[in-house]
């Protein structure tokens, strides 16, 4: 299974926020998700920007179940 993973460029925090938009559904009776915008920023050392954060692509390997 491959994962991405955030790191902050500045401090290599892995605390990456991502600014999002979400609109209440009545049927769902929950915040829905409309869109994420592209301005993300470190809770660590509170840098912000466009794209700021690294995305590392990572294979993790099986794990024999017990
Ligand atoms: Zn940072």
């Amino acid at each position: 299974m491959e994962n991405i993973e955030m790191r902050c460029p500045h401090c290599g925090s892995a605390s990456i926020l991502k600014d999002a938009a979400a609109a209440w559904d009545a049927e769902a009776q929950e915040w829905t998700l409309v869109s994420v915008h592209d301005h993300e920023t470190c809770e660590d050392c509170e840098r912000s920007g466009d794209y700021m954060a690294e995305r590392r692509t990572f294979e993790t390997g099986m794990e024999d179940a017990p």
